[in-house]
């Protein structure tokens, strides 16, 4: 059987949820369609689970994390099981590129690099199982005490993630959550569902145990708030919008006031010097808005140039948009695939229609694309105002707006004026200028000449309203630890 077969096989066939050792419908019964962004059609369905599924999942990594089957496990041991999941995750990662781009719709190319990242991420943490250190502490008290901290697992964590980018988000809170000892409930999208089910066989073919991961599938106001809600979790580690975040802050605080950790949007500024090598910024700013159709929470959405350098960079801007190959993601030619479904796409459609109303001027795009699937052709305003909703608003689309900007003085005005934090970007050949501007910036991460380079070793998250806590490095890991610090009266 060819690949393309034996996964299209998988996406066919009923699909389950993995609570504890059993692969289970939804107690009421119901499932959600999976649709093919591309082309629209239904290609499969998943559990619709709700609140009772939850329950038997928390259930599940309750009973796990309590017998300590897995936080007793020795750390070199935890380490060699992580790493084995990165190892197959690696071994899989045409089935799992081909399931994720038939779900979500984004570039064969681009499915390949985030699954790259995911095996580093499994690599990585890997490594971080046996470094889950305490401090020691001098009392001053001769001989009298001995004290130090040590660090343990917050507990039951729930995962919560989006759908612009499954197996990558999860990735970079199931590795560090598994390092840190944690049993986890996983509530992937409920648009992109297949590739976390994949990953789930995969987690307990390395030697996770059973009840330690557990997935459930369903709706975000029905599995995920129930989620959310659970006085018998510890934690929970979302990624999404920023208005769900809100309301996963409100219900945390209600409940158990159980700890949260937050990545959320952004409206990321980028900004051009007159001094900048356009031949590096357009390739880079262009695919800074426009790889994933626009649909990545650090997107650069608004473009500020310096007046010597505008005409060119629009110039170079429109050109490159348009040489963008437009299609379904499982032709390795596409650069750019379909919106997720018909309601992100109308909604990408609104914002258009709406920065055109209040006067913007678009360069190129503006339109769908073919008959079939959720496509948006790559769209630049100019003539845009910082009071337009497109210039305010996340739009999560291929939607760019380029105004002017004069210089240094304008970035913490222009740039900050948001209330997200998440990504900036600098296009300068002069050294002063691009450190002056990186700490003018209210960002959790810029980039100077490139835009979306990531390493695992360092923290990633936003200022502001783009999110509470960092994912990543340490800090990922802190984020599923608790601290506890001991004296000894010797
Ligand atoms: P969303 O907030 O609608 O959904 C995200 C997840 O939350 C989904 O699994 C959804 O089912 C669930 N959810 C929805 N309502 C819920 C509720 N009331 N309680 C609990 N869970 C609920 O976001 P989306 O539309 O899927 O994703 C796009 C958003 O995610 C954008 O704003 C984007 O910027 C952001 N994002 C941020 C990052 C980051 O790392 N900062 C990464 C990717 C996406």
């Amino acid at each position: 059987m060819s690949l393309s077969t034996s996964v299209d096989t998988y996406v066919d066939r009923e699909h389950r949820m993995m609570i504890g050792d059993e692969w289970v419908v939804a107690v009421s019964g119901e499932t959600i369609p999976v649709e093919d962004p591309a082309t629209g059609r239904e290609i499969g369905a998943v559990p619709a689970g709700g609140a009772a599924d939850v329950d038997r999942a928390v259930a599940a990594a309750r009973a796990s994390f309590a017998s300590r089957v897995w936080r007793g496990t020795p750390a070199r041991r935890r380490g060699e099981v992580l790493w084995a999941i990165g190892d197959l995750v690696a071994t899989h990662a045409d089935e799992l590129v081909r399931i994720e781009v038939l779900d979500n719709g984004m570039p064969t190319a681009m499915a390949r690099g985030l699954l790259d990242g995911v095996v580093e991420g499994f690599r990585y943490y890997a490594g971080a199982c046996a470094r889950l250190h305490g401090r020691t502490a001098d009392m001053g008290a001769d001989l009298e005490f001995h004290a130090f901290s040590v660090s343990e697992p917050v507990g039951v964590a729930g995962l919560i993630v989006p759908w612009n980018g499954p197996l990558a988000s999860l990735s970079n809170k199931l590795a560090p959550a598994l390092a840190a000892g944690c049993s986890v409930v996983v509530k992937p999208a409920e648009q992109t569902s297949l590739s976390t089910l994949r990953l789930a066989e995969l987690v307990r073919e390395a030697g996770v145990p059973a009840g330690v991961v557990n997935v459930v599938t369903g709706t975000g106001t029905s599995a995920g708030a129930a989620l959310v809600d659970h006085p018998d979790v510890d934690k929970i580690s979302f990624t999404g919008s920023l208005a769900v975040g809100r309301t996963v802050v409100a219900a945390a605080a209600a409940s158990n006031l159980k700890r949260v950790t937050l990545e959320l949007g952004g409206k990321s500024p980028v900004f051009v010097f007159d001094d900048a090598d356009l031949e590096t910024a357009i390739p880079q700013v262009g695919a800074g808005i426009f790889a994933n159709s626009g649909q990545i929470c650090f997107a650069g959405s608004r473009v500020y140039a310096q007046p010597g350098i505008t005409d060119g960079l629009l110039a170079g801007l429109g050109e490159y948009a348009r040489s963008l190959k437009v299609g379904n993601g499982l032709d390795p030619q596409t650069q750019l695939g379909p919106l997720i479904s018909a309601r992100q796409r109308d909604r990408v459609l609104d914002y258009i229609g709406a920065g055109v109303a209040e006067g913007g001027e678009v360069v190129t795009g503006g339109r769908t694309v073919g008959d079939a699937g959720y496509f948006v052709e790559p769209t630049i305003f100019a003539g845009t105002r910082p009071d337009m909703r497109i210039v305010r608003e996340e739009i999560f689309g291929p939607v760019l707006t380029v105004m002017p900007f004069t210089g240094l003085d304008d970035l913490p005005t222009i740039g900050n004026a948001t209330e997200y934090g998440l990504g900036a970007g600098v296009y300068t050949r002069d050294l002063g200028t691009a450190h002056r501007a990186v700490r003018l910036l209210d960002a959790g991460n810029v980039w100077v000449n490139c835009y979306g380079r990531r390493d695992r070793s360092l923290p990633f998250g936003g200022f502001k309203q783009s999110g509470w806590g960092r994912e990543n490095g340490p800090e990922g890991l802190d984020a599923f630890l608790e601290k506890k610090s001991v004296y000894l009266h010797l």
